[in-house]
């Protein structure tokens, strides 16, 4: 059964698994392939799905907008997502970042792809150093007053960045940023456990957290094997694959492994009920390639109670990557 969460401070509920589109939609998968993972989402319970001006240089957004424009779902029943500033386009100038130009023709282009009125969740996809984050507040604080997107946040931005966007928002009475979507898994875990802390005790702010299974390594198929039917072998990822499919981690992975397999469950849904552990999770974003690796993986929800902290204390062994908090 699916768990929804509130979402930081917001008035609304977010799915605990949501869909994302990232080099699946447009690119890996055809597009009946894409509509049937967003059908099996739905109907699961999934009620956001998240995508960006950048996937697939918009196409993942035209997929996922064609897909919403023929199941005619209620526009109240889910919710959709853009991000803005590795642009769609070429690389010109102002076709990127996060000036008031392109988050306003950004979210324009994207409203067009993906065929709604207004996004539901619009994000700052990485910080801009090149403009003032005053002027990026603003332009999203105009977006809101047009109705044309309902909350803004940000991704992958440091703690300071986004106290910086707080406080410009409130010092010009503007509307700040709710919620942030960093990476989050086994092994990449310090902004989540750390860095955010005082973010989520004194602003609150809701997380849709991204790569829970590494890219797939913390599926455990790259144990044995080397799947050739995979996103780590695809033609031009290969920074993505030398990332990831490193010794140290693998041999984490195997460690792990061993607990799920103790536990009788999976590895992907180990992993993925390991994040939902998290309190400050508001959402698990899943990428699927297959229907049969999200009907796995959906599974998640159903196994968190076995997830003790018994469990939890034997995986920080293994991984040995817990941020240390001075506890007094
Ligand atoms: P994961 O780390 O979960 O990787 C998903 C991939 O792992 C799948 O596409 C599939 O790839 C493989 N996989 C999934 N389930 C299984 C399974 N049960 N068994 C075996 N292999 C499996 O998530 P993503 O990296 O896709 O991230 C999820 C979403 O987060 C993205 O779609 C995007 O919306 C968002 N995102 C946001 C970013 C940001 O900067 N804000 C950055 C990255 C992602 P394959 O079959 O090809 O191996």
């Amino acid at each position: 059964m699916m768990e929804y969460r509130k979402f930081g401070n917001t008035g609304i509920q977010i799915s605990a698994l949501s869909l994302g589109s990232w080099l699946t939609f447009g690119k890996q998968i055809d597009n009946s392939l894409a509509e049937e993972l967003m059908i099996k989402a739905y109907d699961n319970g999934i009620n956001f799905f998240d995508n960006a001006e950048t996937y697939a240089r918009g196409k993942s957004e035209e997929v996922m907008g064609n897909i919403l424009y023929n199941l005619k779902w209620s526009r109240s029943s889910f919710m959709v997502s853009s991000k803005v500033y590795f642009g769609y386009e070429e690389n010109k100038p102002n076709q990127r970042g996060l000036s008031r130009k392109h988050i306003i023709e950004g979210c324009e282009a994207a409203l067009k792809r993906l065929h709604v009125d207004y996004i539901d969740l619009f994000f700052c996809h990485r910080p801009d150093k090149n403009t003032p984050i005053l002027e990026t507040v603003q332009a999203m604080n105009s977006l809101i007053q047009q109705g044309k997107i309902l909350y803004w946040g940000t991704s992958e931005w440091s703690a300071q960045e986004i106290l910086q966007a707080h406080l410009e928002a409130e010092r010009h009475h503007l509307i700040a940023p709710v919620m942030e979507q960093p990476q989050y898994n086994m092994l990449e875990r310090k902004k989540m456990e750390d860095d955010y802390l005082h973010i989520f005790r004194y602003q609150g702010m809701g997380t849709t957290i991204w790569s829970p299974l590494a890219s797939g390594i913390l599926s455990g198929k790259y144990l044995n094997d080397n799947p050739e039917d995979t996103r780590l072998a695809m033609e031009g990822l290969e920074w993505l694959r030398d990332r990831n499919l490193t010794e140290e981690r693998l041999k984490k992975v195997k460690a792990i492994k061993a607990i799920a397999d103790q536990l009788n469950i999976s590895m992907p849904q180990l992993a993925i009920a390991w994040c939902l552990k998290n309190n400050h999770v508001s959402t698990v974003i899943l990428g699927a390639s297959k229907v049969k690796q999200l009907e796995e993986n959906l599974e998640a929800v159903n196994i968190l109670p076995l997830i003790t902290s018994d469990v939890m204390m034997q995986i920080d062994e293994v991984l040995a990557n817990k941020p240390v908090i001075s506890e007094f």
